[in-house]
């Protein structure tokens, strides 16, 4: 208990605030207005009628007023944003809402979730080497994540996770917490990767790699580059490079090239030789031609084979991303001479370049529901697991579809683009608090050992709320 009357104890998570009258709680959640607990953000609605996603509309202190007419129909949806939580987790959940869902009694339980599992995996759509797999990604000096296993055409990120946010030492819980938060809330973040890479990530936008601007992501590796162009090359060039850090194209040893028609052109490369034309290890990774450290291309040749090669024989050496080309002819020597790229082949260079889609950073926040919150829904918690499992049971986050993790627990990743801004909230356990609705038919719910007394019709609920903030459960 407080000493000062005129605090009030805010239970919503395990920090426990005392508040005093008209101040905020630690994590600014929560506030005391006039003695009463109170969510401090408006409860968010969706209209899904309205367009893909759906339209927002702030619940409480929203801003047309309830007209008296029963809810504004079967499409509106009730998030978690704002809702409140369960914790600490032996209560319902802030709203157990059913609604008639196309003439189905569907129940949804509405809560924020506390998570300390929780954490963000990062797509960054570029063939530049950020770093080695598991180097450490650190943000203000503080390692919050690591490079994970690359993707065709992007480099991945773990990032948060409970090793982070609760195991090492505060400063780095911290950092982790907000970096997080601001990543789910589509808000930009700098880190830095172990051996020198920096790049600002904002879900949904280009990422900035040391400074620079990505635009495209590649069109596919130099073997499938030269599949897909070899045809438009014929007569303009006798031979191509296509460079990239996993596989590098020879056109002229390619099956395509073979298919085609091309003539050996003696030409010899460095790196392994995967397949025929298709060359591993050309170079070290970096962030030069195709992800590889490559400044100057032609360091990437050894000596053409005299008894192939011939004076004049035309060269077109190109990325991935046709943001490097480069054009020689070979000299009485057989050495390559740079000569300008004729316009035939800078078209070419160009139709690489707009094949290339454009290069975004994708964020998918990824936690673990299967815990104490599921008390909030059930009195029997592995039942609504097994429910979501049983596909009777639908996750979404802030209305967002989820993807549920087969095997054990409730584990779900949910794309942050496709959630309502400023979603996701965090407490200074340090967690982060995220949106999480579960939905169901009514007599799915009432199986599940579901709290069928707290059920309330959405009309109900939306009278009772319509016009002013939802206090706090
Ligand atoms: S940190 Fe926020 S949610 Fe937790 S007790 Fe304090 S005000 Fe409540």
């Amino acid at each position: 208990m407080s000493d000062d009357p005129g605090k009030i104890r805010c239970d919503a998570c395990p920090v426990l605030c005392y508040i005093r009258e008209g101040m905020l709680g630690a994590c600014d959640r929560y506030a005391n207005r006039g003695g009463k607990l109170t969510r401090t953000d408006p409860h968010v609605l969706l209209e899904r009628t309205k367009s893909r996603g759906g339209e927002l509309v702030s619940f409480a202190g929203r801003s047309r007023d309830w007209d008296g007419k029963l809810v504004e129909g079967p499409e509106t949806f009730v998030t978690a944003i704002g809702a409140g939580t369960t914790y600490p987790d032996y209560k319902p959940a802030p709203f157990i809402i059913s609604s008639d869902v196309t003439g189905v009694d569907m129940v949804t339980v509405v809560t924020e979730g506390i998570f300390s599992y929780c954490g963000v995996k990062v797509k960054i759509d570029t063939d530049r080497h950020l770093g080695h797999e598991a180097t450490p990604v650190r943000v203000a000096g503080e390692q919050i994540g690591h490079v994970t296993t690359a993707e065709y055409g992007s480099q991945m990120l773990s990032l948060g996770g409970v090793r982070h946010l609760t195991g090492g030492s505060k400063k780095e819980g911290r950092v982790t917490c907000q970096s997080l938060l601001d990543l789910s809330n589509r808000r930009p973040v700098e880190v830095t990767v172990d051996g020198g890479t920096t790049v600002i990530i904002e879900a949904g936008k280009a990422p900035i790699i040391n400074g620079q601007l990505e635009e495209r992501m590649r069109v596919g590796c130099g073997s499938a580059t030269i599949g897909m162009f070899a045809k438009q090359w014929m007569g303009l060039v006798d031979d191509v490079v296509v460079v990239d850090d996993h596989i590098t194209g020879v056109l002229s040893e390619h099956q395509a090239g073979k298919f085609l028609g091309v003539r050996d052109t003696g030409i010899k490369m460095k790196g392994h030789r995967s397949t025929p034309g298709r060359y591993f290890k050309v170079a070290q990774p970096g962030t030069g031609w195709g992800g590889t450290d490559l400044s100057d291309p032609l360091s990437i040749l050894r000596p053409f084979d005299p008894k192939e090669a011939w004076r004049g024989l035309r060269l077109l050496m190109v990325s991935t991303t046709g943001e490097h080309s480069a054009y020689f002819e070979l000299d009485e020597a057989l050495l390559p001479v740079e000569k300008e790229l004729p316009p035939a082949l800078k078209l070419s260079v160009e139709r690489i370049k707009e094949n290339c889609e454009p290069a975004l950073s994708t964020v998918l926040f990824m936690a673990g529901a299967g815990g104490s919150l599921r008390a909030g829904v059930t009195e029997n918690p592995v039942r609504l697991t097994n429910s979501v499992k049983a596909s009777i049971t639908r996750v979404t986050a802030g209305g967002a579809p989820c993807y549920v993790w087969p095997g054990g627990g409730i584990t779900y990743m949910v794309d942050v683009t496709t959630l309502p801004d400023n979603a996701f909230g965090s407490v200074p356990t340090p967690a982060l608090v995220g949106p999480i609705e579960f939905t169901m038919p009514h007599n799915a719910y009432a199986a599940l050992g579901g709290h069928v007394d707290h059920v309330r019709r959405l009309e109900d609920v939306l009278k009772e709320h319509g016009k002013k903030r939802v206090a706090a459960p």
